[in-house]
C-alpha cells in the first residue's frame, strides 16, 4: 500500500514505533512525521563548530574522535571512559561509566554523530553518556550508518534522548519510500504554476533527503507559502464575519457631549488625532462592527482618541468599555478619565482585586446601564459581567491581549449585535507584521507626537567599564528632584535570589531587585529623598495608594518592576534608571522609557548593564539608545529574536504556531499570499471548493484555541 497524509503511523511504521513517536513528539499521522522538518543539515566530513554549544542544550554534533582514555573511578569501583572528540579546533569530552566495551568502536580517527545534553565538569564541556552513530569504516558496517552517511546532506532533526535524529531519519525514509505521489495540500494549480513550486510529494522528498541546500530552500517555499496563505485566509475570513455581523450604528447625538469635552480640553488636538477620530467615527456610523487598530508612538495621545469615541457612543445612549492590561494602568485611566469628564458621566472601575462589595456595586451599575464607561482589566471578560448596552470596546495596549479575549468581550453586546472594537498599541509594528498579526483589523496610525513634547535622551551605562557613571546616575536623580521632578528606578525582579542576598548587601553592582535597590538607595546615595516601591506582589490598595502619592509628588523616586511599563502617565517624572537593562526586550525598554519626558520637560533614560560590549544584549541596548523611532526598533527586535517570540503567546494563540514563516524575511510571500487569499475568498467565500484548505485552517484554529486554553 502507499501512504496518504492521514495514514496513521501505526499502519505505516508499526505500533511500537508509532507509540514512541507519539510519546516523544505527539505525532499521530504520516503528515505529522513528514512535517517534522530538519533543524539543519550536516555535510559528511564537515564538523560541527563546538565553541557555539551552550550548556544544557540538547545537541547533535558531527565530530572526529581524537583520543580515548580509560581511568579507574576515584570513589567507586569501575572505569570511566573518556573520549575526546574534536571539530578540528575545539574539543568536547564524551564520558561513559563502566562501559569499557565501547572502546572497541570508539577509535581515534573515526567520525560520527554524537547526541546528548551538554553539561559541564571541572569547567570543561562534556556529553555524559551520549548516543552516537559512527560513520562506517572497514571493520564496522552498520547498515543504518551506511545509509545515513551515504547522504550528501545528513538531516539533523529536533530529537530527544530516546529518539535520536538518525532514528527519525530512518522512519522518515520508510515513510517517504511508501508515500503516495498524489498527496495534496489544496494549493490551487494556478498558484503552484505561478511560483513553480515542487509538488507536495517532491517538496517532502527534497526537504528530508536533499542533494543540495538550494533544493531545500526551493522545497520550503511551498510550505512557507501555504502557511502564509492559511493565516491570511483565517484573518480575511474573520474580517468577513465582522462585516456581516450587526452593530448599532453610532452617529452624533443630540446632547453634544463631544463638543463640550473638546471645548474643555486643556490642549489642542493634533491633526493626526482629528484624522484618526474621523476614521473611527466613520466606522462607528456603520451598521457593522468596527474592528480598528490604532497604533501610535508612546505618548502620541491615543487615549484622547479613544475617549472621544466613547463619548460619541454615550451621546447615543450606549455604554463603552476600556480594557487595560494591568491594574495600575486601569486605575490610571480611571483617574485621568474621570478627571477629564463632566460629573454626569459615570465611570466605573472593575478590577480583579477589588473588594466584594465594590465589585457588586460595579456589576450592578454596569448591568442596569447607569454606568457609561467601564474601565477594567481581564476581569471585564468574566461571565458575570453583563452590560446593558455595550456598544464600544476599547482595548489598550493590544499586545497583551489575544484574539480570544477580544472575542469574549465582543459577546457582551445586546443579543444579535456586536460591539464596535478599537484596539490600541504603542508597540508599532512593520507592515508585514501588522498584516500577519492584525490582518483582520483596519489600521489607523498616529504619526506625530503632540506639540511641545520633549525628546527623551537615552544612554547605556556600562557598569563594568564605567562604575563611576553609576554614581553619576544617582546624582542626576538628586539634581532632577531638586528641580521639582521625579524619577523611576526600574528593576527586573522583586526580590533577590537567596544566594545573592549576601552579595547584595555589600556590592551595589549586584543590585537588580526592587527590595535590594530600595534598601541600598534609601540608606545610601538617595537617602535624602522620599522613596517608595511598586511591584506586583503588593495588594492593589497599596499599589493604588503609592501611585497616587507619586502622582501628587509626595514621593520623589519610585523603585518599581515593569508594572509601570505601559501607559503610566506622570508628567513631572523626568528620569528613569533601568537596572540590568539587558534583562528586558527592545519593545519593553521602549515602552518603559516612554514613562519619562511626558510633560514639557525632556526625559532622560539610563540603561544600566553589565553585558559585554559585543554581546547581542548590548547591541539591543545600543539600538534603543540610538533611536526613538518605534518602527525602526521593532525591526531590530524582529531581526534579533525570531518572530516566534515577538508574535508569541502574548500576542495571540493563532500566531504562536508559525512554523516556517518568518515575517520579515517572507515579506513578499506574505503580501502575495494576502492577495491570493483575497481572490480565493472572492470566488469561494466559504471555501466549499477548497475543502483541504478549509480543513487545515480549522485545524490551525483549533490548535490555537487548545494552546490558549492550556495557558489559562
Ligand atoms: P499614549 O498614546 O502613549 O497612550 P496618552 O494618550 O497617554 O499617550 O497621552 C500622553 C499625554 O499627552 C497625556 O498626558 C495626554 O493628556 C497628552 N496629550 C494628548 N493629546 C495631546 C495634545 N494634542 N496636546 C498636548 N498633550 C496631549
Ligand atoms: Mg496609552
Amino acid at each position: 500500500m502507499t501512504f496518504q497524509l492521514n495514514t496513521s503511523l501505526t499502519i505505516a511504521l508499526g505500533a511500537k514505533t508509532a507509540q514512541s513517536l507519539k510519546k516523544s513528539f505527539d505525532m499521530h499521522t504520516v503528515e505529522d512525521l513528514l512535517r517534522h522538518f530538519p533543524r539543519r543539515y550536516a555535510k559528511r566530513g564537515e564538523l560541527t563548530p563546538m565553541d557555539s554549544l551552550q550548556l544544557d542544550e540538547n545537541v547533535t554534533v558531527m565530530a572526529e574522535i581524537q583520543s580515548v582514555k580509560k581511568r579507574p573511578m576515584q570513589k567507586k569501583r569501575g572505569h570511566i571512559l573518556e573520549v575526546s572528540v574534536t571539530d578540528g579546533s575545539a574539543s568536547l569530552t564524551l564520558t561513559f561509566f563502566n562501559q569499557d566495551w565501547r572502546e572497541r568502536d570508539l577509535r581515534p580517527g573515526r567520525m560520527g554523530l554524537f547526541s546528548g545534553k551538554i553539561s559541564s565538569y571541572q569547567n570543561k564541556r562534556q556529553l555524559a553518556h551520549p548516543i552516537y552513530l559512527l560513520a562506517p569504516d572497514n571493520e564496522d558496517l552498520d547498515p543504518e550508518a551506511i545509509e545515513t552517511f551515504a547522504r550528501p546532506l545528513i538531516p539533523v532533526y529536533p530529537a530527544t534522548s530516546t529518539m535520536p535524529t538518525w532514528r527519525i531519519e530512518k522512519m522518515l525514509s520508510l515513510v517517504l519510500d511508501g508515500l503516495s505521489e498524489s498527496i495534496d495540500d489544496g494549493l490551487d494549480a494556478e498558484i503552484v504554476g505561478q511560483y513553480s513550486f515542487y509538488s507536495l510529494f517532491e517538496s517532502f522528498q527534497k526537504l528530508h533527503r536533499p542533494s543540495t541546500l538550494e533544493e531545500v530552500e526551493a522545497a520550503k517555499q511551498r510550505f512557507v507559502f501555504l502557511e502564509a496563505l492559511q493565516y491570511q485566509l483565517i484573518l480575511l475570513r474573520n474580517r468577513a464575519l465582522y462585516a456581516k455581523a450587526n452593530a448599532k450604528p453610532v452617529t452624533a447625538g443630540a446632547n453634544s457631549l463631544l463638543a463640550t469635552f473638546d471645548a474643555d480640553l486643556p490642549f489642542e488636538l493634533t491633526q493626526g488625532q482629528l484624522r484618526v477620530c474621523d476614521e473611527i467615527f466613520g466606522d462607528l456610523a456603520q451598521p457593522h462592527p468596527m474592528h480598528r487598530l490604532l497604533q501610535g508612538e508612546v505618548g502620541s495621545g491615543k487615549t484622547v482618541c479613544a475617549l472621544r469615541s466613547m463619548l460619541r457612543v454615550i451621546e447615543g445612549g450606549g455604554q463603552a468599555a476600556l480594557l487595560a492590561p494591568t491594574e495600575v494602568l486601569a486605575w490610571q485611566h480611571f483617574r485621568s478619565i474621570s478627571a477629564l469628564l463632566p460629573q454626569n458621566i459615570n465611570v466605573t472601575l472593575l478590577t480583579g482585586s477589588m473588594k466584594a462589595a465594590s465589585v457588586r456595586n460595579a456589576l450592578e451599575s454596569i448591568a442596569d446601564g447607569s454606568s457609561n464607561i467601564v474601565i477594567g482589566t481581564h476581569s471585564l471578560i468574566q461571565d458575570r459581567v453583563e452590560f446593558q448596552n455595550l456598544e464600544l470596546v476599547v482595548i489598550d495596549e493590544q499586545h497583551r491581549f489575544g484574539v480570544e479575549q477580544r472575542a469574549a468581550l465582543a459577546s457582551k453586546a445586546p443579543a444579535g449585535l456586536r460591539p464596535h472594537v478599537l484596539v490600541m498599541t504603542a508597540t508599532p509594528i512593520p507592515r508585514t507584521v501588522a498584516m500577519t498579526v492584525f490582518g483582520d483589523l483596519d489600521i489607523s496610525t498616529l504619526q506625530e507626537l503632540p506639540q511641545g513634547r520633549k525628546q527623551i535622551e537615552t544612554f547605556v551605562v556600562d557598569m563594568n567599564a564605567k562604575p563611576h557613571h553609576v554614581e553619576r546616575a544617582w546624582n542626576r536623580i538628586i539634581e532632577e528632584v531638586s528641580h521639582g521632578f521625579q524619577a523611576y528606578v526600574v528593576c527586573p525582579k522583586i526580590s533577590p535570589k537567596v544566594s545573592e542576598e549576601q552579595d547584595a548587601e555589600s556590592n551595589e553592582s549586584h543590585l537588580n531587585d526592587v527590595e535590594g535597590v530600595m534598601k541600598y538607595l534609601s540608606h545610601g546615595p538617595l537617602k535624602s529623598l522620599r522613596l517608595a516601591q511598586l511591584h506586583g506582589r503588593m495588594t492593589s490598595d497599596e499599589k493604588e495608594t503609592t501611585m497616587q502619592a507619586f502622582t501628587l509628588r509626595e514621593i520623589d523616586v519610585l523603585v518599581a518592576t515593569t508594572v509601570i511599563e505601559v501607559g503610566v502617565d506622570v508628567k513631572s517624572a523626568t528620569v528613569m534608571v533601568i537596572m540590568d537593562a539587558d534583562n528586558f526586550g527592545i519593545s519593553q525598554l521602549h515602552q518603559l522609557r516612554g514613562r519619562v519626558g511626558r510633560g514639557e520637560h525632556p526625559g532622560l533614560c539610563l540603561l544600566m548593564t553589565k553585558a559585554d560590549p559585543d554581546s547581542s544584549s548590548r547591541i539591543r541596548l545600543d539600538a534603543v539608545a540610538s533611536t526613538l523611532d518605534g518602527f525602526k526598533l521593532s525591526e531590530v527586535d524582529l531581526e534579533q529574536r525570531r518572530e516566534g517570540n515577538v508574535l508569541g503567546s502574548q500576542q495571540s494563540g493563532v500566531r504562536s504556531s508559525l512554523r516556517l514563516l518568518r515575517v520579515l524575511r517572507d515579506e513578499f510571500i506574505i503580501e502575495s499570499a494576502r492577495s491570493w487569499a483575497q481572490s480565493i475568498l472572492e470566488k469561494d467565500p466559504d471555501l466549499t471548493s477548497h475543502q483541504q484548505l478549509r480543513m487545515s485552517i480549522l485545524a490551525l484554529e483549533n490548535q490555537s484555541e487548545a494552546e490558549y486554553l492550556e495557558k489559562v
